[in-house]
């Protein structure tokens, strides 16, 4: 199989333009018609010799996957379903999965959730890509790909690592991702504009949060911890008491923001008790909590709270100094919304 350029930095590519007898300086032009021009074929990347190419198409592809069907929501939402090969395992035979990236319009921005693995390996219990397990890390040129091969790639505004899978898992991956995307000779992106969705992966967090200049969303969901280890099993390992600890070693005063996800549930995380308790969790953070109604899955009891439930613990956050939003539900008749994702092939 050939190797893929779609994910390489120019230094790579100029060690490959080497190799192949190009010159060096191929390797900066190769990354604008990778990243910039974002070409689909070798032959496309005109201003390198024709002899330079055929040499380079012997090894190498673009390796841009492209999306096998599009769902459009009736209020604008659309969502992608790409194919990627996976191992379970380095060394194991690859299969071909389904994975979903999810195009939300919303009035002049244009937001990608995009995923980055096949599955999850997390199983939390209210998720549908959670409840399949896990079937393999997204490379590099597979998320890569969820930007440049839609039909909106070139209007995209944000973009949230919020999709299939714990983008923590598969950090080495999603970090070269957001390299790429914010990158002057890149996607040339401000960090603005990216977010990372967590459930908190402790380890991995601290490294993210030193490493990038990302907005962080944390799935948060229960502030007891003996509760939230019901749904999320994450909890036993990485407690969100530590998470937060964590966090609030980071400035969150200035451009970059945290937010924490707090899906509400009737009766599980809804009472004036959680939201007392998640105040003082949130005490002395410059943060915003995001309240998102869930959406039934089969086989698991729990409802949504309801809208009035909801607004009272918006409220009550609110009184206690912390900003809370409820969060709009899109693209749910496509099964986009949050939660929902479970990259089903349902191609004809
Ligand atoms: Fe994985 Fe996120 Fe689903 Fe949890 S909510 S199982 S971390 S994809």
């Amino acid at each position: 199989m050939k190797e893929r350029l779609l994910g390489k930095t120019p230094e790579e590519l100029k060690a490959i333009a080497l190799e192949v007898g190009l010159p060096g300086f191929a390797g900066k032009q190769m990354a604008q018609w990778l990243y910039q021009k974002r070409v689909r074929s070798i032959d496309e990347m005109t201003n390198l010799s024709k002899q330079g190419r055929e040499v380079l198409a012997q090894r190498y592809e673009v390796g841009m996957i492209q999306p096998v069907d599009v769902q459009t929501s009736k209020d604008g939402t659309r969502k992608y379903l790409f194919p990627v090969r996976c191992a379970l395992k380095a060394g194991t035979a690859e299969e071909v999965f389904y994975v979903e990236a999810v195009m939300i319009p919303d009035h002049e921005r244009k937001t990608l959730c995009v995923s980055s693995q096949a599955g999850c390996k997390m199983g939390c219990k209210f998720c549908m890509t959670g409840r399949q397990g896990f079937h393999g890390n997204l490379d590099t040129a597979d998320i890569l790909s969820q930007f440049f091969a839609i039909e909106e790639a070139a209007d995209l505004t944000n973009a949230v690592f919020m999709g299939m899978g714990e983008p923590l898992d598969n950090w080495d991956k999603v970090k070269r991702v957001i390299d790429i995307l914010t990158a002057p000779w890149g996607v040339a992106w401000s960090p603005k504009r990216v977010t990372l969705s967590t459930i908190g992966v402790l380890p991995k967090l601290k490294q993210y949060l030193q490493e990038s200049k990302c907005h962080l969303a944390v799935s948060l969901h229960n502030p007891f911890p003996e509760e939230r280890e019901e749904f999320m099993p994450v909890q036993k390992a990485w407690s969100i008491t530590e998470v937060v600890r964590l966090i609030k070693q980071f400035d969150f005063t200035g451009q970059r923001r945290v937010s924490f996800e707090y899906t509400v549930f009737d009766t599980w995380n809804d009472t004036p008790r959680h939201a007392d308790a998640l105040l003082k969790l949130l005490r002395g953070m410059e943060c915003r909590v995001n309240l998102i109604r869930f959406h039934s899955i089969p086989d698991f009891p729990y409802k949504s709270a309801s809208a009035q439930t909801m607004e009272a613990f918006r409220e009550q956050l609110e009184k206690g100094g912390v900003t809370a939003t409820i969060r709009a539900s899109r693209g749910e008749d496509i099964f986009a919304a949050c939660g929902l994702l479970a990259g089903k092939h349902n191609v004809t």
